[in-house]
C-alpha cells in the first residue's frame, strides 16, 4: 500500500495538517494496513474544523470503500462500507421505496462519518439522530474486527456512535432507511418576520422536517427574521436538476459583511409574503450546498468557522442574547441556520439535546475568533453544548463540562485504543483523551 504525503484540511479551510494518507479500495488492504500502522480514518471530510485531521501522522481516506454489501427491499436494511456517502444511498434507494432516515445538510457526508459524528437532520425532533438508525457496525478495533450493535457490545457502540473515530475504524455498517412515497418533497416555505415569529414557528411546527435560515445580519425589529421550511417526502413529480455551479478560485464573497447583507436581504424577498409551497427534488431539499462545488472557497484563502450549539427549551433567551451579539458584529455570512432538537441521541458523545440548535458561518479572522469565545461561553452558562463537527476553536475543558458522559466514553476508548493509535487534531487540541 502506498503512503502518499498530502496537505489537506477539514471544510472551513482554516485548519490544515501534512501527513502520509492510504487509500485502500478492499477490506482486507485496510487490515493489512491497521496490522502494520493502525491510524485513524477519515470519509469525505466535511468535518469543518480538525475532526479529521491528523497533522505529521498517518491518516486512512476511506472514500474507495464504498461497496453495497446487501439490501433488503422488504424491510429496508442496507449494509454499506463507511466510504459509502450518503447522497450514493439516496439515489440508489429512493426510487425503491427507501431513503436513509437521517442525513446531515451535505450528501457527502459518507456512512462513517456520519456514524463518527452521530450526525442529525432536519427531522432530529421526530426521528433523532443517524445512530439511533444504526443496527449495528464491523469496526478494527485493536487489532481485532468486532461486530458492535445496540444489544451486542453495548459500550463499544455507544462510544462509537458520535466517537469521532477514538474507538477505532469503521469498516461497514447496517442501516435501517425509513420508507418513502416518492423521490421529492413537497416544501412549503414561510416568510418569518422577526425572532419572535423564529421561535413560535420551530416550537408549533408538526412537520417532519423543519429548519430555518435566519437573517444573520438583521438588527433592530427585524432580528432573527427568516424563513421556515416544512416538508415532507412526497410521490409528485420533483422538476429536473438545475445544471452544477461551482466556485473556480478562493474568492471573499461571504467574508463581506455588504454582500452578505444585500444577499440575505434577496434571500428574505425570494418567498412571497404569503408564502409558497413547491415539489422539490430530494438533493435540493435536503443538500442545497452540494450543487456549488467548492462553496466553500467563497470565504477566501483564509477559510471560515462555523459556531453551532445546541441550548436547551428553558434557554431561549440566552440564544436570543447570542444572536443579537451576532447581528450587532456584521460578521456573520449568508450561511445561518436555526432548527429545533429533540431528546434522542445515540451515543456517549453524541450533540443532540432537546433544544433548538444555532449554526452560523463567520469568516477566520481575529474579530470573528472573538465572538465566537463570547458565543461558547454563553452557550457553557446556558447549559447547552458545542458540535464537534464543526468546532475547530473551543478549549477541551469547556467540551468536556458539555458531555455528561465524556469521562465513560474517555474510559471506553482507553479500552478500544490503548495505545492511542487513533487519535486526531482534535482530540489533541481538546485533550479528549485525558
Ligand atoms: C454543507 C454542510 C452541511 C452540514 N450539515 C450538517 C447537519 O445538518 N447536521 C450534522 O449533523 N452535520 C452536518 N454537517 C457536518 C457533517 O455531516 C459531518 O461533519 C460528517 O461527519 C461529515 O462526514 P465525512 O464522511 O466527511 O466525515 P469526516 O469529516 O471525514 O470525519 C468526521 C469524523 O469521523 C471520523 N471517521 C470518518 N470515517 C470514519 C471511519 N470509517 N471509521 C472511524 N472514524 C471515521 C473521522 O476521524 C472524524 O473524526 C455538515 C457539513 C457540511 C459541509
Amino acid at each position: 500500500m502506498l503512503w502518499k504525503t498530502t496537505e489537506y484540511s477539514g471544510w472551513g479551510n482554516a485548519l490544515t495538517a501534512t501527513g502520509d494518507i492510504a487509500r485502500p479500495e478492499r477490506a482486507a488492504t485496510l487490515a493489512r494496513i491497521l496490522d502494520e500502522t493502525p491510524a485513524p480514518a477519515f470519509g469525505n471530510r466535511r468535518s469543518y474544523g480538525d475532526a479529521a485531521l491528523n497533522d505529521g501522522g498517518r491518516a486512512i481516506d476511506m472514500t474507495r470503500l464504498d461497496k453495497i454489501i446487501g439490501f433488503d427491499p422488504d424491510t429496508g436494511v442496507v449494509e454499506a462500507e463507511a466510504g459509502v456517502t450518503l447522497t450514493t444511498l439516496m439515489r440508489l434507494f429512493a426510487h425503491r421505496g427507501w431513503v436513509p432516515a437521517v442525513v446531515p445538510g451535505t450528501g457527502f457526508a459518507t456512512v462513517g462519518g456520519a456514524i463518527a459524528q452521530d450526525v442529525h437532520g432536519k427531522n432530529h425532533h421526530a426521528e433523532g439522530s443517524f445512530g439511533n438508525h444504526v443496527k449495528s457496525i464491523s469496526l478494527f478495533t485493536n487489532g481485532k474486527r468486532v461486530t458492535a450493535s445496540p444489544t451486542r457490545n453495548k459500550a463499544l457502540f455507544r462510544a462509537t456512535m458520535g466517537g469521532v473515530g477514538q474507538t477505532g475504524v469503521i469498516l461497514s455498517a447496517k442501516l435501517q432507511m425509513k420508507p418513502t412515497p416518492g423521490t421529492a418533497m413537497q416544501v412549503t416555505e414561510t416568510r418569518l418576520a422577526d425572532w419572535n415569529d423564529q421561535i413560535d414557528a420551530l416550537t408549533s411546527s408538526t412537520a417532519t422536517y423543519v429548519v430555518s435560515w435566519i437573517d444573520a445580519q438583521a438588527k433592530g425589529d427585524k432580528m432573527g427574521r427568516g424563513i421556515l421550511e416544512e416538508a415532507e417526502l412526497t410521490s409528485a413529480d420533483a422538476p429536473a436538476p438545475d445544471r452544477a455551479k461551482s466556485v473556480p478560485v478562493n474568492m471573499s464573497l461571504f467574508s463581506n459583511g455588504l454582500f452578505a447583507r444585500v444577499f440575505n436581504e434577496g434571500y428574505f424577498r425570494r418567498v412571497p409574503a404569503t408564502g409558497r409551497s413547491s415539489v422539490k427534488r430530494l438533493e435540493e431539499f435536503f443538500f442545497p450546498l452540494d450543487k456549488i462545488r467548492n462553496v466553500n472557497r467563497l470565504y477566501g484563502k483564509k477559510g471560515f468557522h462555523q459556531f453551532q450549539c445546541v441550548v436547551p427549551l428553558d434557554a431561549i433567551d440566552v440564544l436570543e442574547e447570542m444572536m443579537h451579539k451576532v447581528s450587532r458584529s456584521g460578521l456573520a455570512s449568508p450561511l445561518a441556520v436555526l432548527k429545533r432538537m429533540g431528546p434522542d441521541r445515540a451515543g456517549m458523545m453524541s450533540f443532540p439535546m432537546e433544544g433548538y440548535t444555532l449554526a452560523v458561518d463567520f469568516p477566520n479572522r481575529a474579530r470573528a475568533t472573538k465572538l465566537i469565545a463570547e458565543l461558547e461561553r454563553m452557550t457553557a452558562q446556558a447549559g447547552g453544548r458545542l458540535y464537534l463537527a464543526k468546532d475547530s476553536l473551543a478549549h477541551g475543558d469547556a467540551i468536556k463540562a458539555m458531555y455528561p458522559d465524556w469521562s465513560d466514553w474517555a474510559a471506553e476508548v482507553a479500552k478500544a485504543d490503548p495505545d492511542r493509535t487513533m487519535v486526531t487534531d482534535m482530540v489533541r487540541r481538546l485533550k479528549l483523551r485525558g
